[in-house]
């Protein structure tokens, strides 16, 4: 039989996912041709933010990697935008020259952003936010310039200034009205949102109504209708979309503010239909997946000729993803004369929630500070139930508060409840999937049933889903592949290493079937710490897999410059030590000279070709200031000096640091020591803090200082400073074995409970066993400067060793 020839314009996410429907329905109907503007596989735009904020990497954001349209025998063309249908011949005509017929074609163009008509809108520095090039743009351009803005204090405006900020940015928000993201939320949400915001670094210039861009090439500021001024070096506008139909407006197809479809996604030329953020359906536009989704299965079973009911709009509804805000807003929210409300507003925890109704129903709600019932709620808006029969102030009431767990919360669902908002995938498909395909991890799920797949909101939701539905099994068959390369988790990657003897980083993505033959930024360093951890003797550490601070032994800085941080014991120095950094310092230019916050001299701004000159010239270990080792101990002054000294911190910090240093750990790892329980070295902060008491010390572990700040738990109390010792030992040992590569101590400690560290660390014969293997591991570590400075080769390479971040 021969195949209809179906293309699509527009390799985005409602496109490609309409596609997918109609592979799962019946992968032999079509022969498939896609072409895509950007010069990209299909990924997931969503986490754009993500990867602005740090937490992504593009890769990891791939949703469909080239193997996959090879797999399907789809005719991908990327880098390639279709500027004609002849819709007589049923052709489409791209501008590098390609024509390519169609029995059916889908197109799925998205949006364009809005950029201001401001004079100067065009000068450099000034872009949007839609896709990866305006991502690498905006972390390229903090790598030389300080200060940004962004016009729009909407959803996308506020998640690219949050990235921003995240890549040392000072950032000013400017938005036209005098409430945030007043599209979903109300004014009372709004001030909270502002107010949270402002405390995590952003300011914001409220009600102002921009006038022009200043600058010659580049930017330089943004003046404002009233007169008024800002400065700034970038400029993202993020104001809004508008759906991008020229195409289809130029070949004679309906458009109005998108192409007009039906309720079967047709549009007015047969054979021609549209999905996504392009299309216009009963005057609607929708700019959030899970409608676009909704409308690509539709098509695909329309196109596969299987009966479906017709879409018919959706309930949309947001979120906002920045860490530490929790904003749910969905349907209407504002009080209206034929709606009624019900609200809490708790000003002690900052959590508010208001929810619309209309005619005893839910029409919308506003969710800040605690949105665990988001999903709930919006099962009751979708299914219109009504909520006659509840008590008023139960629909607000937190159950997953009142449930002992998660998991009895999602047990209390009902099958048809939504888990997966914006893949509408409901808690029955999950379950029957996990039973029936034997699934055992979020990973599974996510593949088998797309749920968690594009915000990723829901992963706790499939999470408990899991355990409720395998009990206790999952807590041993749960778990998370290291990255997308694999399907191992850490634990099954260490066990296959040992087992079968596996020694190169190469070997391991070879023999272990790496879906990526040279793996990705994210597994590529982490095999490599494996391999050093189980093989401290045998593996000869990889360079090229690791990052760049702990590949050029050096802090990489912002503007290209390294520092090069001399060890100093403790914290503690000598007038020699000191005028060797000083001459070291002016002999090289060094711009910055800064006191750390580990008590050591910090030189910034060398350059790198200097690099091992420093080093020789110092003669002191030079850095382990970055990278995932041990850094410093930090230590207070002691019994030596302190009036209300119990113990000799000092002593302790620089014997913990020599014995430890060079120390290869999944996470960095900072610890610190003070003489008595006044802690002025802030011990109850670190990875592993060290008290003085009466007779003996205390020792904490598990605390950060960071972004995600935790106290550090009492792991024991001990007499001696040989005991000091032999404890740091054994738990800096587990931790390194039994971590996953970049996962914190604090972390770590969460997600096994001190009970099981100190369960195991309580046995003096496995202390014993840890202490050796660390022994073990320590023995074979050399100071890597020492190591460049007397292999001539090593450093003559050094300086020619590309700068990969
Ligand atoms: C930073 C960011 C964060 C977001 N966060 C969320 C969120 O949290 N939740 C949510 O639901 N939504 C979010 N969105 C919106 C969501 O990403 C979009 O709704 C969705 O990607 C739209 O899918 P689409 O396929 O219609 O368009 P797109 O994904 O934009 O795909 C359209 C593709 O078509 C290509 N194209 C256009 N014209 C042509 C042509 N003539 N020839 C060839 N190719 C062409 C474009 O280059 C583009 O690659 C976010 C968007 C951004 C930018
Ligand atoms: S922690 Fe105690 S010993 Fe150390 S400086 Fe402070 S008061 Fe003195
Ligand atoms: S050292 Fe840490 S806190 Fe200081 S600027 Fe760098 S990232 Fe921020």
């Amino acid at each position: 039989m021969n195949k209809r020839k179906l293309v699509l314009v527009g390799n985005g996410m409602a496109g490609v996912r309409c596609i997918e429907e109609i592979l799962k329905h019946n992968a032999d109907l079509f022969e498939i041709t896609i072409i895509g503007s950007e010069p990209h596989p299909n990924y997931n735009r969503i986490l754009l933010s993500s990867v602005l904020a740090g937490d992504a990497d593009i890769r990891d954001i791939v949703l469909n990697d080239y193997e996959w349209y090879k797999k399907h025998q789809i005719d991908l063309h990327t880098g390639q935008t279709v500027t004609r249908i002849d819709v007589e011949t049923k052709r489409v005509f791209t501008d590098q020259g390609l024509v390519v017929p169609y029995d059916d074609l889908i197109l799925a163009t998205g949006s364009l952003p809005v950029i201001l008509p401001l004079p100067g809108a065009d000068k450099q520095g000034v872009i949007s936010f839609r896709d990866i090039k305006d991502c690498e743009a905006m972390i390229e351009a903090s790598k030389q310039y300080k200060k940004a803005i962004v016009i729009g204090g909407g959803l996308l405006g506020l998640e690219a200034a949050r990235g921003l900020l995240n890549l040392s940015m000072e950032v000013s928000v400017v938005h036209i009205f005098e409430n945030l993201m007043e599209r979903q939320l109300d004014p009372v949400a709004s001030q909270l949102l502002q107010q949270e915001l402002e405390k995590q670094g952003i300011r914001f210039l409220m009600g102002k109504q921009s006038e022009a861009v200043l600058g010659e090439e580049r930017v330089t500021g943004l003046r404002f209708k009233d007169g008024s001024m800002e400065s700034a070096d970038l400029i993202v506008m993020a104001v809004g979309i508008k759906p991008n139909v020229e195409l289809a407006r130029q070949s004679g197809i309906e458009v109005n503010r998108g192409v007009m479809v039906n309720d079967w996604m047709e549009t007015s030329l047969p054979d021609v239909y549209a999905v996504g953020e392009c299309a216009e359906h009963r005057t609607g536009v929708y700019g959030l997946v899970a409608p676009l989704y909704e409308q690509g299965m539709v098509l695909a079973k329309r196109l596969c000729r299987i009966d479906t009911p017709p879409y018919e709009g959706s309930v949309v509804y947001t979120k906002l993803k920045v860490s530490g805000v929790d904003v749910f807003s969905a349907g209407e929210f504002m009080d209206g004369a034929e709606t009624r409300a019900i609200r809490v507003h708790d000003e002690f925890s900052g959590v508010y929630k208001k929810i619309m109704v209309r005619d005893n129903k839910i029409i919308g709600a506003v969710l800040f500070g605690d949105t665990s019932d988001s999903n709930r709620i919006l099962q009751m808006m979708r299914s219109g139930s009504s909520i006659q029969d509840l008590k008023r102030v139960s629909i607000l009431e937190n159950r997953s508060a009142e449930a002992n767990s998660g998991n009895d919360l999602v047990a209390a669902l009902s099958d048809d409840e939504i888990i997966c908002g914006c893949n509408g995938v409901s808690k029955g498909t999950i379950v029957q999937a996990i039973r029936e395909k034997g699934l055992c991890s979020v990973e599974e799920v996510k593949q088998c049933t797309s749920a968690s797949r594009s915000c990723g909101g829901c992963k706790p939701l499939v999470a408990n889903l899991l355990e409720s539905v395998l009990g206790d099994s999952v807590v041993v068959s749960r778990k998370e592949p290291i990255c997308g390369c694999t399907t191992l988790s850490r634990e099954e990657l260490v066990a296959e290493i040992k087992e079968k003897q596996l020694t190169t980083v190469k070997e391991v993505m070879f023999v272990l079937g790496w879906k990526e033959t040279e793996g990705c930024s994210k597994c590529r360093p982490a095999v490599n710490y494996y391999l050093n951890m189980i093989w401290p003797e045998e593996h000869e550490d990889e360079r090229e897999s690791r990052f760049v601070n702990e590949r050029m032994h050096a802090n990489i800085q912002k503007d290209g410059t390294y520092s090069v941080v001399p060890r100093m014991y403790g914290g503690v120095t000598s007038p020699a030590e000191l005028k060797r950094i000083a001459a070291v310092a002016e002999k090289y230019n060094v711009p910055m000279v800064k006191v750390t916050g580990g008590q050591r001299l910090d030189l910034l701004g060398v350059k790198k070709e200097d690099l091992p000159k420093i080093w020789a010239e110092l003669d002191m270990p030079s850095g382990f200031a970055y990278g995932k080792a041990i850094r410093t101990v930090k230590t207070c002054v002691g019994s030596d000096f302190c009036r209300f000294g119990t113990q000799n911190s000092i002593r302790m910090g620089i014997d913990i640091e020599k014995k430890f240093e060079r120390l290869n750990t999944p996470a960095k790892v900072k610890m610190a020591v003070s003489g008595c329980p006044r802690n002025c070295a802030e011990s109850s902060i670190k990875d592993i803090g060290v008290v003085g008491i009466d007779g003996g010390w205390e020792i904490y572990v598990g605390g950060n200082g960071g972004v995600h700040l935790r106290g550090a738990e009492l792991l024991c109390k001990v007499k001696t400073e040989q005991e000091v010792l032999e404890w740091t030992g054994a738990f800096l040992q587990y931790y390194r074995e039994n971590a996953n590569y970049g996962e914190r101590t604090s972390q770590w400690m969460e997600r096994v409970g001190l009970t099981a560290v100190q369960a195991v660390l309580q046995d003096s014969e496995m202390r014993r066993q840890l202490n050796e293997r660390v022994d073990k591991a320590l023995s074979v570590l050399r100071d890597p400067w020492q190591q460049i400075m007397e292999d001539k080769q090593a450093s003559r390479m050094y300086e020619e060793l590309p700068v990969l971040t």
